[in-house]
């Protein structure tokens, strides 16, 4: 059983140009990192644990107008290192055999910047009061050197120094906080492999509201000011959390941390293991409850089972926003047919020029690609009935637990788990543009 559409090869993901190099893969990032709010100043030593995948006679890592003033390969200089556009290029003294480990330390500095891409700016951000860095796609080298690219995951240890008076929120398990004068520096640990664009800081004047749902330290972090009407527009997150545990399987990290920012934000973004909402989303209506399920899905549907290329952008998409009507459904609201009935006549109003498994780098998150990949498993949970929709749910999300995928491995599992054909039911629905009935 294959599906028509045929894909390019690895390494080469034109949703975000010449970011990542396939030739040597990262296992560890240790970031230090000092910021100076005042003046957006970052200076940071970054060690990176590696491991060659190919012999390499020189390797590119991906950093954003922030300067490396050293580099050691291996504790010594290398022969050469030099930054040329968004690229750190290094050439080790000698060639590093296929398989081989080894270590990248990189002392950088600068004023980091979004980084322009395909869809737009990401990645490091100004507040009025603090700062966001919100990566997706193309923004992790707006504040440190990696191999940017989401099938390269690796755990990470953040060692973060702010001004006294703020936060600092990383990913993961908040490990110490330590005085320093004038500064304090927050240590975060995410033992669980994530994608680059995943990582994040967050800096803001934050106060936390901690909770526990399903055996996950659950933290939300808000300004002082805002701490009861955030801890009542989140206040079902805890059940969201055990009904996504239940329908999806398991919740695929040790923390959960919801940042609720004092400025109003566009939109709302998932990192691994954390979410950042904007204060415009402090609210019980179902507008802002429905974002706060769907950063929460996203923990399960894109960053445990994460894209291997941009263009299976609905694997997340499409996931988290079924997993909206569902948790509509499981909170006694509207049920998921219904939202699906509204949104099924909605897109037939609309253009039918959008390719679900290519929709190209500028309709990315285009909102059709969101509502019809939701369309799209709520045809097949009414083909397939719901013990063996929820059953392929949970199966996905243990068999690919922390790794990467593509659209033809869900087709697969679902062609192996209920015997739908791929090329028939997913064809439709993925690899052509007209909007298939819902039954
Ligand atoms: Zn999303």
């Amino acid at each position: 059983m294959k599906r028509l559409l045929s894909r390019g090869p690895l390494g080469n993901d034109v949703y975000v140009p010449r970011h990542g190099d396939p030739t040597y893969s990262v296992r560890h990032y240790d970031l230090e990192l000092t910021i100076v709010l005042v003046t957006n100043a970052l200076s940071g030593i970054a060690t990176l644990s590696c491991t060659a995948i190919e012999d390499l006679d020189d390797l590119t890592l991906d950093l954003y107008r922030l300067r490396v003033s050293k580099l050691k390969l291996d504790g010594a200089p290398p022969a050469k290192f030099s930054q040329r556009g968004h690229h750190l290029v290094v050439r080790p003294r000698q060639k590093i055999p296929a398989g081989t480990d080894f270590t990248l330390e990189i002392a950088y500095h600068g004023s980091p910047q979004p980084m322009p891409g395909p869809d737009g700016d990401a990645g490091w951000e100004e507040l009025a009061d603090g700062l966001i860095v919100a990566s997706q796609p193309h923004g992790a080298p707006s504040w440190f050197p990696c191999n940017d690219r989401p099938d390269d995951k690796a755990t990470y240890a953040f060692g973060v120094t702010v001004p006294q008076g703020y936060t600092a929120i990383a990913n993961g398990r908040a490990v110490a906080t330590k005085r320093r004068g004038s500064t304090v520096r927050h240590e975060f640990a995410e033992s669980s492999p994530m994608a680059t664009y995943l990582a994040t800081v967050q800096v803001g004047r934050y106060v936390p509201l901690k909770g526990e749902a399903a055996g996950v330290d659950l933290t939300t972090w808000c300004p002082p000011g805002r701490k009861v009407a955030v801890a009542d527009a989140f206040a079902d997150q805890p059940a969201m959390i055990e009904a996504f545990s239940r329908l999806f399987g398991p919740y695929p990290f040790q923390t959960y941390a919801a940042v609720v920012t004092d400025d109003e934000l566009e939109i709302p973004l998932e990192a691994h293991s954390l979410s950042i909402f904007g204060s415009n989303l402090v609210d019980r209506d179902w507008s802002a409850q429905r974002l706060i399920a769907h950063e929460l899905a996203h923990q399960w549907f894109g960053n445990s089972v994460t894209l291997r290329h941009w263009r299976d952008i609905w694997l997340h998409e499409g996931f988290a926003c079924y997993a909206e009507w569902l948790w509509s459904e499981e909170s006694g609201g509207r049920p998921a047919a219904a939202h699906a009935q509204e949104q099924w006549g909605r897109l037939a109003e609309l253009k039918q020029d959008l390719l679900m498994s290519d929709p190209g780098p500028d309709d990315m998150f285009d909102d059709r690609l969101y509502k019809r990949g939701a369309l799209t498993l709520h045809a097949l949970r009414l083909r397939i009935g719901d013990e063996a929709f929820f059953d392929l749910l949970r199966t996905w999300t243990e068999r690919h637990r922390h790794s990467g995928v593509t659209t033809d491995d869900f087709v697969e599992l679902t062609h192996e788990l209920t015997g739908v054909d791929g090329a028939e039911f997913f064809g439709a629905w993925l690899d052509e543009t007209a909007l298939p009935p819902l039954t």
